[in-house]
């Protein structure tokens, strides 16, 4: 096999690497938002300058597959006609006002239809907005403290959720970023996910001070970990026993994994419910919901406190109702599985063939293939199994990908989305593409 080795600065990407090293002169980093610098990688990110259905193009004129669908939210694939149709007509009414649209009211109705723990609902500007909106909730419907969470997820960058923790039991938070104080750390318990014997712990310590328990249910922030039956279930038990929230963090699941999300899946109902992602249809919006009696507390029908300028925009609104409805009217999740199916089983043959050690774990359109060190293949529950893969293994898996016009998650910690625009011949090239890299590496 004379696969060509990665080659991370290619000339096929010199407009790229120029740009990038301007950007780095004017932004930190060179990126608005940190997992684009391709710095699990390593080399230089891509810069696009298109998109369109299941492909992108970079500023150098090279065009790749896309498996991020800017990490979430392109179910749909890039400028779906629905979609920008959608944008165009609201577009032609104005771009904001700051006061109520009907529009509003439509999605809302969309949202509560479709998920299941959704009575009520508020819009924001983010995921990020959406979990720390829902953190501040409970804690003012519950009058109570800490909040539980769990290594490996990930729930935006809000102060209190920026609290990770070693692979140990319960331990209290230690601040995962400067600038995130101890003292916000400490109201934060990280836990490890699929332990439901620590969860039990915790509650018993101190039960009557949690006020959440916020959670991925199906974690596409550490690669695609699923759950197991007996941690939803403590969760659920365990927060209903002692008048916590339950919260289910469905930026990424929501509208993803089924209509209803993970919690439609898995067939668990938590009491509130954070969106985001597909939601916004490609703009930024993200919202939660949940109990009426738990919504209700928040302003201006009761008094714990959020707002935002830009909440319920009229652009985002627009894009993301006219995706929620074409996923009501032709919903894609079965040809998704169909997709995935064949990809998890064409990545697994190859993987084999090869005798590369690899744990692919994949709900729906979601998923990882965990490259290891071996030799035995070690299935991944959580962050500490998680964190022991191969890195450099995938980076050069990653790069050799690209090389082939295959764009994946550019860590080995983040999940890959296939879209509605992608088709058999798309899934069965990336399968060969795999194949020759994996020969490779
Ligand atoms: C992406 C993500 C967030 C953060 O959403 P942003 O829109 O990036 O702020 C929160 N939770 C989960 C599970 C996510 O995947």
């Amino acid at each position: 096999m004379n696969a060509p080795r990665p080659d991370r600065s290619s000339s096929q990407r010199r407009r790229s690497s120029a740009a990038f090293a301007r950007a780095r002169d004017l932004i930190p980093g060179g990126v608005n938002s940190p997992a684009r610098a391709f710095g699990a990688v390593g080399g230089e990110p891509i810069f696009i300058s298109a998109a369109q259905g299941q492909r992108l193009t970079d500023i150098d004129g090279n065009t790749y597959l896309d498996y991020i669908g800017s990490w979430g939210p392109m179910i749909l694939g890039h400028r779906h006609p629905r979609v920008v149709a959608a944008i165009e007509a609201a577009l032609a009414r104005g771009t904001s006002y700051g006061a109520p649209t009907e529009a509003e009211s439509r999605l809302a109705e969309l949202i509560i239809a479709a998920v299941p723990s959704v009575e009520k609902v508020r819009m924001v500007s983010s995921g990020t907005e959406a979990a720390m909106s829902a953190v501040r909730l409970a804690r003012g419907f519950t009058h109570r403290e800490k909040i539980v969470k769990f290594s490996g997820n990930y729930h935006g960058h809000a102060d209190s959720l920026l609290v990770a923790a070693g692979s140990s039991a319960a331990t209290l938070g230690v601040p995962d970023s400067p600038g995130v104080t101890a003292g916000t750390a400490r109201d934060t318990v990280v836990l490890d996910y699929n332990e439901p014997a620590q969860l039990e712990e915790a509650f018993r310590a101190g039960g009557d001070t949690i006020a959440a328990v916020l959670m991925e249910p199906v974690v596409g922030n550490m690669g695609l970990v699923m759950p197991t039956a007996e941690f939803l279930a403590a969760a659920r038990r365990l927060t209903h026993e002692h008048g916590a929230v339950l919260v289910f963090d469905e930026v990424m699941t929501g509208f993803r994994l089924a209509p209803g999300g993970a919690q439609e899946l898995l067939g668990v109902t938590p009491d509130l419910t954070t969106l985001g992602k597909i939601v916004g249809g490609g703009l930024p919006l993200g919202a939660y919901g949940g109990r009426r009696e738990i919504m209700d507390h928040v302003l201006p029908a009761g008094k714990v406190f959020q707002a935002g300028t830009l909440s319920g925009n009229p652009l985002a609104v627009a894009a993301g109702t006219a995706t929620l409805e074409e996923l009501r009217d032709h919903p894609p999740y079965a040809s998704l599985e169909r997709l995935g199916t064949r990809l998890e089983e064409g990545w697994r043959a190859a993987a084999a063939r090869h005798g590369v050690p690899a744990w692919i774990a994949r709900a729906g359109s979601m998923m990882t293939m965990f490259l290891q060190a071996g030799p035995d293949v070690v299935p991944v529950t959580g962050w500490t199994t998680a964190s022991r893969s191969a890195t450099a293994r995938y980076a050069e898996f990653f790069w050799g990908m690209m090389d082939r016009g295959v764009y994946l998650p550019c860590s080995q910690y983040e999940a890959l989305f296939i879209s509605a625009a992608h088709d058999t011949d798309d899934i069965d090239a990336t399968i060969a593409a795999a194949d020759a890299v994996l020969a490779a590496v």
